[in-house]
């Protein structure tokens, strides 16, 4: 931001910390998500919101080469002591927290001391992409699926106890064994206007899901990573732990954060009304077809703990298989149609994703992606029906993390959107995570990473 933008700014913050004040808030969490996919946070007294505005507030840039137990690795760009940024929050999304009463949060943008953008903050990736989406006369609009485990405050129990939850899979039982739960977890989203569509129990022991309106590319990452929080501040409240990892116990159906998408030109939504495949625009199926044929490379983004692999399983609804089929929750790409006479419901769904994700660099990249296959005319391939586990020779998507790296640094088009100290740093860590748990059995991975996110 310029000088007289931040001065602008500035009083517009004084404005809102006296709004915030008669509300009882005494701090605000700035937050931003690491590219190991851990949201990390600094808090400011709300008489400081100002100040933090004008100024931002000081964090190092090594928090980029951090790796979920919080050891860190180096990179060409990025790493070892020195170095500040300033973290600028964004007013626009500022929220009091319905969960965690007293407290406001807002995402943050990193800036060079300078004032300049900081070439690897990953908000500012989304932004950029959703910009030359812009340039094309194309928007998109987003949203994430929120899945959690609940677990009894502190670990499991003495022997014989029943974690909380562990009615059958989308069992009505869970919802009225945990009504009063998840009515605060409504409530809390609610009164943050987060625009809930579902709420449901999912398929694993204690595991729940919500998914949320669609946004723009920003603002869906924002909103994963607030309904992230509220979910786990509720879960506190109510002495529980909400799970976000990928797997909470080995060999079972884990997190998922799926990503729905779909791309608009002006007031037209480009996923219907044309004749390409399953009715979506030739745009569109051009812009799923460059999200697909990236897939393999966009993993190391969207499911990028060695553990993302003991969930990315096939037969688990996880998306293991690099195809797209119409309502297909066995692919990767699963194309949502929506009614015929609604405009805004039809969709893309990418499935492979979890909730080890940062939810900025998979809007980000995802745009580049498909922004990629409409440059270069990329061309989906037939739709597949039923689950391409049982033959037909579909191509499995990387079954390690190592695999996923190699697509990854081999991909033009994610180390061009990104920019050099991203795609490095990115690289780095998801080295330092291959190296970190190497041996480690199932078990150890899990334990490590369940609660982490
Ligand atoms: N929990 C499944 C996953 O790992 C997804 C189930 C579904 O919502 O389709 O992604
Ligand atoms: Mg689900």
């Amino acid at each position: 931001m310029q000088r007289p933008e931040r001065e602008r700014a500035e009083s517009a913050a004084r404005q809102e910390a006296a709004r915030l004040t008669a509300l009882g808030v005494r701090a605000v969490a700035l937050t931003w998500v690491d590219n190991a996919g851990i949201t990390r946070v600094k808090t400011v007294p709300t008489a400081r919101l100002a100040h933090a505005v004008r100024w931002g507030i000081g964090m190092s840039p090594v928090f980029d080469v951090y790796l979920t137990d919080d050891s860190s690795v180096t990179s060409p760009h990025i790493g070892g002591p020195d170095g500040d940024l300033r973290l600028v929050p964004d007013l626009g999304r500022l929220t009091v927290l319905a969960g965690q009463p007293g407290w406001a949060w807002a995402p943050v943008d990193r800036f060079e001391q300078d004032g300049r953008p900081y070439a690897a903050c990953q908000r500012g990736f989304v932004g950029r992409m959703a910009a030359r989406a812009a340039e094309r006369g194309l928007r998109l609009r987003m949203g994430f699926e929120t899945e959690w485990v609940v677990a009894t405050r502190g670990g499991p129990g003495p022997d014989g106890t029943r974690p909380p939850g562990a009615g059958p899979a989308y069992g009505m039982a869970r919802v009225v064994e945990l009504s009063d739960y998840l009515r605060d977890v409504l409530d809390a989203l609610t009164d943050q206007r987060v625009e809930v569509l579902q709420l449901h129990p999912e398929y694993t022991p204690g595991q729940f899901e919500v998914s949320v309106a669609a946004a723009g590319p920003v603002g869906a990452a924002d909103l994963a990573v607030l309904v992230r929080e509220t979910v786990r501040a509720v879960s506190a409240a109510h002495g529980l732990d909400a799970l976000f990892g990928p797997v909470v116990a080995p060999d079972t159906v884990g997190n998922g954060a799926h990503l729905h998408l779909s791309l608009w030109r002006g007031e037209r939504n480009l996923c219907r009304g044309g004749d390409g495949p399953c009715g979506m625009t030739a745009e569109c199926a051009a812009f799923l077809a460059g999200v697909l044929r990236e897939l393999p490379a966009l993993l190391a983004l969207g499911a990028p703990s060695p553990a993302s692999h003991l969930r990315l399983r096939p037969s688990r609804w996880a998306g293991a298989y690099g195809c797209w089929g119409p309502e297909n929750r066995e692919a990767a790409l699963r194309f949502v149609p929506g009614p015929p006479d609604a405009e805004d419901q039809a969709n893309a769904e990418v499935k492979c994703f979890d909730g080890a994700a940062n939810p900025y660099l998979v809007t980000g990249a995802v745009i580049a992606a498909g922004l990629a296959g409409i440059d270069t005319g990329a061309v989906l391939p037939p739709p597949v029906a039923g689950d391409p586990a049982r033959g037909g020779g579909h191509e499995r998507l990387p079954d390690s993390p190592a695999a996923a790296l190699d697509r990854f640094t081999r991909s033009a088009v994610l180390r061009e959107a990104l920019g050099d100290p991203l795609f490095e740093a990115v690289a780095a860590v998801r080295r330092g995570e291959i190296a970190r748990y190497e041996g480690a059995t199932a078990r150890e991975l899990v334990d490590a990473t369940k609660g982490r996110y």
